[in-house]
Order: C-alpha cells, then structure tokens, then sequence
C-alpha cells in the first residue's frame, strides 16, 4: 500500500496531492515538536496551523480515507515512524514548502528499509514550478519581477486579448492604484474581512495552544479560515465586495484599521486552503475595474511565484545576505509597542501582535522601512516577521525581508532599496496628524525620526559609494539640496536615537531548519 505524506502547506484538496479514491493509499499527518517550538511563533499562528491540520484530518476520516495523525520530534522522524509501523511500498511527497524540511525529509527517505520506497512530487501548490521558473532565471543578469510578471500572464494567458496583448490595454496599472490613507478614509473603509468564531476543534486546539510557552502574542480574537470552505468564503466575499476598490487603495492606510480592501487571504493561500489558480480565475471572472484585478492578478501571479522562485533558487545563503552589513539587532518594540512613541511604527507593531497580520505596506514602508533605517541586521528582522506572522512561511518572509525590505541581497529581488522619509507616510496614511512627531521637520526635538534615519542613510549610500540601483539616483540627487549643516545634525540626532533604541531583551532562540 501506498502512504501520502500530507504538509501543513497543503491541507486541502486545492493543494495536497491525496490517493485517487478511499483505499487507495493511507494519508499521512504530523504534527511536529521540533517545528512548533523552532521560533516564538504567533499564537494565532499555532492556532491556525493545527486547527487546519486537524480539521483536514476530519474531513478525510468523513470521506472514508484512512489517516495516520501523529504527533512526532519532527517531521523526519514522524515519516520514519510511519513507515515502520506501515510498512507502505512507497511514500509520496508532495516537494516541502520549506528549504530545511525539504532537506531533512530526504535525509529520513535515505533511511527508509528498502521495502519503502521514497518519491518526492513536483510542488503543484504554485502556478510556477520550480523547474520552470529555473528555465525562466537560467542565463538572465538580472531578475525583474515585471519580466517575471509578464512571462507570466503570457505564458499562462492570463489577462491576455485573443490577439497577445495585455486586458485593458497596459501591463500596469499602478499610476491609477497609489491612493492614499486621507482618500480612502474619505472614501470609506469597507467591512472587514469574514471572522470565524471558533468551532469545537478549534477551540480545542486553543487550549493547547494556551499551555504553550515562549510564544508571541495571545489566541484572543482568532477568526482566520481553518479549513476549505471558510477559505472559499473569504475569498468570494473579497471578490464580490472588496476587489473593486483593492486597486486604487492597495498601499492606503487608515488609522485604527488593519485592513483596507485587502484580501486576507494570504494565511489560508499559504497552508493550502487555497490555489492561486483558483482565486486569480475568480479574480478575472468577476466585474470588477481592470486596474484593480490587474493590481491583485500582479500579487497572486507575480510577486507570489516570484518569491517562491528566488527563495528555491538561493538558498540557503540567502538567509544570510546583508549588503549593508548591518548589526544592529531587533529593536525590543518590535515585540513590545508600548516601548515606541512613533505613530505609525506603533499600529503596525500592535497590528501584528494582536493578530499575526498586517498590510503590504505596514511591512514594507513602516516596519521594514525603519528597520533599514535603523540598520537592523536583515536576519534579525526576518526572524521576526517568520515568527510574527501567521501567514509567514520561510519561502515568502525570507525574500521579502532580506530583498524587498532590506535590500540586504544588493538588488538581486527588487530594483532599489524600499526607504522613505516621513512624507512618504504621511502621504499613504493618517497616522502622523496624531503623532507627537512633525513629518515636515528634519531636525530638532519634533522631528519625525523617519526623516533624520533616511536622509542619513541616503548620505552614507553615496558617501561609501554603494550601488544601490539607477532608480535611487535621482533620489540621491535630493541630497545636493539639503546643506552641510542640517546634515550633520541630523547625524547627530541619528546616534542620539539609535542609542536610545532598546535592544530586543526577550533571549527568544530561533532555530532555522528545526523541524
Ligand atoms: P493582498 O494585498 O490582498 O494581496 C493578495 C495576495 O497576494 C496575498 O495574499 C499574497 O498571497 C500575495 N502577495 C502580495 N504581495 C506579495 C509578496 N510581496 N510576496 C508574496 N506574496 C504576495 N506574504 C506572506 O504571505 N507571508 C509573509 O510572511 C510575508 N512577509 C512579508 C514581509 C515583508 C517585509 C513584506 C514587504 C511583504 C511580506 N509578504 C508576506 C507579502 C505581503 O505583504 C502579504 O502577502 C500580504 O500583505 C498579505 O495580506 P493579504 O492577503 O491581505 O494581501
Ligand atoms: Fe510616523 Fe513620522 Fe508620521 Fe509620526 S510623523 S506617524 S513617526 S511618519
């Protein structure tokens, strides 16, 4: 008999590869110690991961599979078990999500009685596979995503004319999608995404989850989809009453709301709730504007499968690329908020504690935007989006820490490090009318620290000579027109900052490839 070896990166039909009919193969389960305990995970995080697993678990029992759910040291030693106790011909594996289980999975199939045979399966949970995005990559100089993008939607004829070009006329639409946090604060804030109130498997999972130590934030207010059906339900209700206006307020940010018209949907995509077939397929077949379906086709076909790509392609010295050689480590408020009177840094920190989620641009303009600035060591900071998030997988937080947010692999990923100023803030949200700091000073005891740590990373980029792509040279340009002086105190309100910076106190371990 043959066993399936079922990852919680795939825990529905959309994504795991399962025995063609009950009796045809027995599913294989685990939950993994070593994993759960690898980083101080998000509670909701936990919750979601266990919750989904079981109530998969459920729903193939329900379907008449036979299934080995077991608890296990690790995954290696959870499939060694299996085969022992078994005794299957083979085992099938679907490629794992992560680039350390990945490893150790075929380590353990190494090890395996030579009855048993181990066969590990193409990764069909992505449009892309990592065949073919290597045929993409092979010979290139550079990667760019809008490249990647448009090979894509091409290849995959995906908001394409009969007659090859672009839907709509244009590949991109983002001029007409940067709206900021005053104008859709004017507009109105649409309802937030569906909350699931526990069931009873998830409320036990809760209580499990409660026991634990060393783990972030709490199980309060857990709503995330936990299985197929909510998934689907989250998805059709971004689609009918959100995706309409996702577009024009994709990087908006209001104050007291976490959402937007974002989806939401990136925890359930990334344990397999869902495929990205299925949700940009309902995406384009739904009546909303082209800019905005473009703008989320964008996310779903390119950023996601770009990402995945890179990380296949890179690691694991990837993890440990750091252009500016930064050393600084994490600052303590980014676990503790209170510990931080900057506005906007302090929503999106208390954003992801209590819920293991904030938006593209909370990640990306505020919480790694400071970090760079603040010269965070890229591997620092990714620990922390890995652990903090519940959508976070190594595969996805990995490249967008160390390339789009800290630009810590010189340009490999994006084509210029993502920083601003305050203004930049102060454009996309509503935080700094009630912040204590002033976005428009540079200097002097109300200035907005965003605009003292840029300006100065921007002079020591040009001052060391670094490259940090053509499209930060006008940006550079900028600094021509702030004089000598004003330079020089804002270096000297930089160290004055940076010093008081409290360093992470919390001695959290983080243990990359344990599972
Ligand atoms: P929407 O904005 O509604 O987008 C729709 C979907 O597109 C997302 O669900 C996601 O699946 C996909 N997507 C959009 N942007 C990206 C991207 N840059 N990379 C990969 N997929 C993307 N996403 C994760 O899924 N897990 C992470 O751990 C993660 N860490 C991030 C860390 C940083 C520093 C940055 C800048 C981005 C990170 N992202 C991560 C990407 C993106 O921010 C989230 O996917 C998105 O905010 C999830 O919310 P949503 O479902 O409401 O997304
Ligand atoms: Fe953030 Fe500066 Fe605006 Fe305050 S003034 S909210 S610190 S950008």
């Amino acid at each position: 008999m043959r066993s399936y070896f079922v990852g919680p990166w795939e825990l529905s039909e959309a994504t795991a590869i399962l025995p063609e009919t009950p009796g045809h193969g027995r599913i294989l389960l685990i939950e993994s110690q070593a994993k759960g305990s690898a980083l101080p995970y998000h509670r909701h995080k936990l919750v979601l991961v266990l919750s989904a697993l079981r109530h998969f678990r459920d729903e193939l029992i329900g379907r008449g599979f036979e299934v080995d759910h077991r608890v296990a040291p690790s995954y290696a030693d959870g499939l060694i078990h299996h085969a022992r106790q078994f005794s299957p011909d083979e085992i099938v594996v679907q490629e794992p999500a992560e680039w350390g289980i990945d490893r150790s999975i075929r380590a353990a199939g190494s090890g395996l009685s030579p009855s048993t045979r181990l066969t590990i399966r193409p990764d069909r949970r992505f449009l892309t596979s990592r065949a073919e995005f290597t045929a993409w990559a092979d010979g290139r100089k550079l990667f760019r995503m809008e490249d990647f993008y448009r090979w894509q939607r091409k290849r995959l004829g995906i908001l394409m004319t009969k007659d090859g070009k672009p839907a709509g006329g244009q590949w991109n639409f983002d001029p007409e999608n940067r709206k900021g946090g005053k104008a859709l604060q004017k507009h109105g804030l649409p309802a937030p995404p569906k909350h699931f109130a526990p069931d009873a498997v998830t409320a036990k999972v809760i209580r499990l989850v409660n026991q634990m130590p060393d783990h972030w934030g709490t199980t309060d207010g857990f709503g995330l989809p936990t299985n197929r059906k909510q998934a689907l339900a989250t998805l059709d209700e971004f689609i009918e009453s959100r995706l309409q206006w996702f577009g024009p307020f994709q990087d908006a940010m209001v104050t007291g709301d976490q959402y937007g018209y974002q989806a939401r949907i990136s925890a359930a995509m990334n344990i397999g709730l869902l495929h990205p077939k299925e949700i940009v397929d309902r995406a384009v077949a739904g009546n909303a504007p082209v800019a905005s379906v473009e703008g989320f086709v964008r996310q779903i076909v390119g950023w996601r499968e770009y990402v995945n790509g890179i990380y296949w392609r890179t690691m694991p010295d990837y993890r440990h690329q750091n252009y500016f050689e930064f050393t600084r480590p994490l600052p303590q408020a980014f676990w503790d908020p209170d510990r931080t009177d900057l506005t906007c840094l302090k929503a999106a920190i208390t954003s992801v504690k209590e819920t293991g989620y904030a938006h593209h641009i909370h990640r990306l303009m505020i919480l790694a935007n400071f970090a760079t600035l603040a010269g965070v060591n890229p591997l620092r900071l990714s620990e922390w989006f890995w652990a903090g998030f519940a959508d976070a997988m190594e595969w996805v937080e990995l490249p967008n820490v160390i390339g789009m947010g800290s630009y810590g692999d010189g340009g490999l990923l994006g084509s210029k490090p993502y920083v601003s100023s305050g203004a930049y803030i102060d454009r996309m949200s509503t935080y700094c009318g009630g912040c204590r700091y002033n976005r428009s000073e540079r200097t002097g005891p109300n200035a907005c620290p965003f605009n003292y740590l840029y300006w100065t990373f921007l002079d020591d980029i040009k001052s060391k000579g670094l490259d940090v792509g053509q499209r930060m040279q006008l940006v550079l340009k900028g600094l021509d027109r702030i004089p000598a002086r004003e330079l020089a105190d804002m270096r000297k309100q930089r160290t004055r900052f940076l010093d008081q910076l409290e360093p992470d106190s919390t001695g959290w371990q983080f243990h990359h490839d344990q599972g």
